[in-house]
């Protein structure tokens, strides 16, 4: 039986296609800058997000680190979202290895961060406080896609106060399709951008972190301090340069099965979707019902979910439409 992941973007498995690039691909010594197809990744990655220079990461976590070791030196401070991944989500990296210190805000309903708020937590240049040198955002926030009006208002506004600007885009392509636009209309506005590979796009590992020349030169070091020099490891920049080429447009169909699902499981009493809200492949459904019965007749219908009463559900592409369908079903015939 068909197994019906709905947990998360990450769960998805390579294609005969994509395994068979990951073979045929040539590799050399990554440390020592031989590895053809990372350079041919780092490349193609820079190229498509309209920056200088990039760098293959182990995964979003450690890309994200890595942006903020190159813009923080130790005792400075970056403002976040309170639910931002890079914040809440990583283990609290940037203050274990960076002694950077987080000042997080909570983000408004549509994914922003207040620039007003942001800049009542700007510190003062005092020696009482930690030194703000970066402002932190995440596209897509939670499947909401950040307005390109904002984005453009955000880089003035840290220009004017002297912070650097980072985007933890895990899911920059989704909203690059979501608004119909070049993913470059949504990165220009950043110094750093963080991308993830093994999400939607559907490779099995991997991150790029992308910047300037010299922000990258200074990523590579902190990679390597972190235990991120993987030689050999072209076999996974092909599923990411397989992944950048085959998987961007068709994330469409993921947004389309994303409100799909949110339209039908919104039918159903005892359950509750903001329909309006699923802009992407995320959803979030409160769910009035014991989650361990619910879980139990879904998994036997082979689809599975998370166990939390406010539940997410993301879309992906070992998803169909038709799986979509057979889920609204098991769903309905639970509740009746
Ligand atoms: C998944 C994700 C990351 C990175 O996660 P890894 O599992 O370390 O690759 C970063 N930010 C957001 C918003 C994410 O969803």
């Amino acid at each position: 039986m068909k197994q019906i992941d709905l947990r998360s973007d990450t769960v998805t498995k390579p294609s005969a296609e994509m395994l068979e690039a990951m073979v045929k691909a040539p590799v050399g010594d990554d440390v020592y800058g031989e590895d053809p197809t990372i350079n041919k990744l780092e490349t193609l990655a820079a190229k498509m997000l309209g920056t200088q220079d990039a760098i293959f990461c182990t995964s979003g976590t450690q890309s994200n680190l890595l942006a903020l070791l190159v813009h923080c030196e130790r005792g400075d401070e970056y403002i976040v979202g309170q639910l931002a991944h890079t914040y809440r989500y990583e283990g609290g990296g940037a203050a274990v290895f960076g002694s950077i210190q987080p000042q997080p805000l909570d983000f408004e309903p549509d994914g922003t961060l207040s620039l007003e708020k942001v800049s009542q937590f700007i510190k003062p240049d005092d020696f009482h406080f930690a030194n703000t040198s970066l402002l932190c955002l995440e596209n897509t926030q939670a499947g909401k896609v950040l307005p390109l009006e904002y984005l453009k208002e955000a880089r003035k506004f840290t220009i004017d106060k002297g912070l650097m600007l980072h985007l933890d885009g895990a899911r920059i392509f989704n909203a690059a399709v979501k608004l119909k636009v070049d993913v470059k209309e949504i990165t220009k506005y950043f110094d750093t951008i963080s991308c993830c590979l093994s999400k939607g796009l559907g490779a099995p590992v991997g991150s790029v972190l992308c910047g300037s020349r010299d922000q990258i030169k200074k990523a590579r070091r902190w990679r390597k301090v972190l235990g991120g020099g993987m030689r050999q490891a072209g076999i996974l920049a092909a599923a990411g340069i397989f992944a950048l080429s085959n998987n961007i447009q068709r994330l469409k169909k993921d947004h389309e099965n994303a409100l799909a699902l949110a339209q039908g499981l919104s039918e159903i009493d005892g359950i509750h979707i903001d329909v309006e809200m699923v802009q992407t492949n995320i959803l979030f459904a409160d769910i009035t019902a014991d989650m361990g019965s619910l879980c139990d007749l879904l998994q036997k219908k082979g689809i599975i979910i998370g166990k939390n009463n406010h539940l997410r559900i993301v879309t992906h592409l070992d998803i169909s439409k038709e799986d979509i369908d057979h889920t609204i079903k098991a769903f309905k015939e639970f509740f009746g």
